[in-house]
């Protein structure tokens, strides 16, 4: 079977390698360079807790568990140095220890296997903290980090060895359709490339994709701020992840600190969520003093694919032959809807727990009228 993956990042590198490796022909077609896209910008945590708190449509809770496990077994297959289990050690604002306990409380009955300690026992096990007396924690110690571009890269040499064909600087810009069949992609520079089916892994720019197809699905776009430090003495900083009331920090593989910046509620002048990244990198030194007088060595906005109502994986009825994947959590949920993809397109399975994450959910909603300001304007014309 001929496939087109659209998009290198972590979910389309996954895609591209499992199905290479069960046996496709597949050609990845990157507009940029692998890894450059919402990949590169991402947090990379993988955490079951606070997630599994959570109450979720029975499809994802069903897979939720497999994610950790699949992340062991991929490092015996794919080797390398890119999986950090250090734990996560997370930590609530005064007035949020109640419901952090319950989170925490939640997760246990649910088999995530997690601790709650206090400052003296956190001040025992993990150094280099700056932590007050009556704060509670809660300790993952089967959690950790992905250098989620070390990652792609690994994937993609596997791709590649196993006869997959990559192609960066190369822009998918229209498809080819038989009837209703999509049927090949176009790229920019012309070339027309045929296959028995094409996937959308392309993130933030899913949407687009979609488009070329006259397919209209929706994902939201959710920034999120990324600041990395100057390298810092691995021996002064806690190796394993940070959940704070604002922030998550955790080692970047450059030596420094990734900081992921949650800020605070939003005021008419952005109250902390405007501040400089060395103003960012200060505030946390108050919980790590090593990173006092650290510089600040990058700051980048991501820019989180969020499709309403969860992930996007499957194709419409009405194009047939395009397939999408398009997910927020894509370090985390990577291989498991690259197995999944598998089992669809080359066993002809469908997944029962991908029921309510197929596309044609959008066009099974009535638009409500007025959410945009030009909705009234299309109202008036239906009625002339
Ligand atoms: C601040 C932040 C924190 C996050 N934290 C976590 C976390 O802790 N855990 C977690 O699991 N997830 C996290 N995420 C989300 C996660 O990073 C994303 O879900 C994931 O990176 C998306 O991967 P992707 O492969 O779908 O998209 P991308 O990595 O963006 O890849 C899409 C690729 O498609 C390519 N492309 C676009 N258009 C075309 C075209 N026309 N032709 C060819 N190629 C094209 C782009 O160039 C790009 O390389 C976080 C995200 C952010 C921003």
């Amino acid at each position: 079977m001929k496939i087109i993956v659209i998009g290198a990042g972590s979910v389309g590198a996954h895609i591209a390698y499992r199905l290479q490796e069960q046996g496709a022909s597949v050609q990845l077609l990157e507009a940029g360079s692998r890894a450059r896209g919402t990949s590169r910008s991402s947090f990379a945590w993988l955490s079951s807790f606070p997630q599994r708190a959570w109450d979720e449509e029975p499809g994802r809770a069903a897979l939720r568990p497999t994610v950790h496990p699949r992340f062991h077994e991929l490092v015996d297959e794919l080797g390398g140095d890119w999986m950090h289990w250090n734990g996560t050690l997370a930590w609530g604002a005064p007035d949020e220890r109640a419901s952090l306990r319950e989170l925490a409380e939640t997760c246990l009955t649910r088999g995530v296997t997690l601790e709650i300690l206090n400052a003296d026992d956190v001040r025992s096990r993990i150094g280099g903290l700056e932590i007050a007396d009556d704060d509670e924690f809660v300790y993952e110690a089967g959690s950790g980090w992905v250098d989620a571009p070390a990652l792609v890269d690994r994937l993609l040499a596997r791709f590649v060895e196993l006869g997959g064909i990559l192609r960066e600087q190369t822009t998918v810009a229209e498809f080819i359709r038989t009837g209703d069949t999509v049927t090949g992609a176009v790229t920019a520079s012309g070339e027309q490339i045929e296959a028995d089916a094409v996937i959308n892994a392309a993130g933030s720019w899913g949407s687009h994709i979609a488009a070329l197809a006259g397919v209209a699905l929706p994902v939201n776009l959710v920034p999120g701020l990324m600041v990395y430090t100057d390298p810092v003495d691995p021996a002064l900083v806690p190796r394993s992840v940070m959940n704070s009331p604002t922030w998550l920090v955790r080692p970047h593989p450059t030596g420094g600190l990734a900081i992921h910046w949650r800020g605070s509620a939003m005021t008419a002048t952005h109250g902390a969520n405007g501040w400089s990244p060395e103003r960012i990198v200060a505030d946390v030194a108050k919980t790590i003093p090593a990173l006092n007088g650290v510089g600040v060595a990058d700051a980048r906005i991501g820019i989180r694919p969020i499709p309403p109502g969860g992930p996007i994986v499957g194709a419409l009825p009405w194009t047939p032959g395009l397939y999408h994947v398009l997910s927020h959590g894509g370090i985390g949920w990577g291989p498991i809807w690259a197995d999944l993809v598998a089992r669809e397109l080359l066993d002809g399975e469908s997944v029962a727990e991908l029921t309510a994450m197929r596309p044609n959910r959008f066009y099974l909603q009535t638009p409500e009228l007025g959410r945009f300001a030009d909705d009234f304007e299309q109202a008036g014309l239906s009625r002339l």
